[in-house]
């Protein structure tokens, strides 16, 4: 890991994050443990805490690569903080990929030298050539199709039966995202769509996206589902739809904005 440390007042509660391979550790009633660094449960060093922000005026830090907790069961995703509160949903999206960060730039990917944290911001440099990296953060687009009183929801290869939700995939090089939205609908599923608009982002540290969020209207074309991407996909019924996504997910919120325009 990465040496860092933070100015910690050990007397004063707080909330902590307790990162271990890309999980959370949860209190037996599902919640982010709050307290001093004293009486906390777990022991960490210094160079393991991590600044993260505040929640309800009290500091937030991330505990990295703790494996003292050896109960499996205390160990979650962060997708169970999703219902209970959106700030702290996004608190622990931020621990988790500022720890994958930490994790992942012990050495330089040009020398191959160690890296050190820089202490104005949150960022790894390379003494020796200078290479600088940033928390990697890879945008999302979802599009929520419809045309009148129909919805295009797809399967993704990787969901279960009877699952279904709108699309989504990754932006490359070099593109925007109205024209990765554009892309992403007519690989997965052979349509063009037009009217793009905006709806709103979301953090989702499984492990570093940021979802972007549009709805737009069916142009033309046949579904033709990508084999290897798309399992299924379907014109639906705005009022009859299979299972989808939550509310609380940014695909979820579309899909319910949609049934109610
Ligand atoms: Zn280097």
């Amino acid at each position: 890991m990465i040496k860092h440390s933070i100015a910690l007042t050990k007397s004063k509660p707080g909330f902590w994050f307790i990162v271990n391979k890309g999980r959370l550790y949860l209190t037996s009633d599902g919640l982010v443990p709050q307290g001093t660094l004293a009486n906390l449960t777990v022991a960490a060093e210094p160079e393991q805490i991590c600044w993260l922000g505040e929640f309800k005026q009290q500091p937030c830090y991330l505990v990295v690569d703790h494996d003292q907790i050896a109960d499996e069961s205390s160990w979650h995703s962060a997708r169970s903080l999703l219902t209970q509160d959106e700030t702290l949903f996004q608190l622990a999206a931020r621990a988790l990929q500022v720890a994958l960060f930490l994790q992942t730039h012990r050495f330089c990917g040009q020398c191959g030298s160690a890296m050190h944290l820089v202490n104005w911001e949150l960022a790894a440099l390379c003494s020796r050539c200078g290479h600088r990296c940033y928390p990697r953060i890879a945008p999302c687009v979802l599009v929520g199709i419809t045309r009148p009183g129909q919805i295009l929801l797809a399967r993704s290869t990787r969901h279960k039966a009877g699952f279904f939700s709108i699309l989504a995939g990754f932006v490359e090089s070099a593109e925007t995202l109205e024209q990765a939205a554009v892309r992403e609908v007519k690989e997965e599923v052979g349509v063009d769509i037009t009217n793009l608009r905006y709806v709103g982002s979301q953090p989702w540290p499984f492990p570093h996206s940021l979802m972007t969020g549009f709805t737009a209207d069916y142009q033309q074309g046949d579904i033709v589902c990508q084999p290897n991407e798309i399992a299924e996909a379907a014109w639906f019924d705005l009022n009859d739809l299979p299972e989808v996504p939550p509310a609380e997910t940014l695909s979820g919120r579309i899909i319910r904005q949609l049934q109610q325009r």
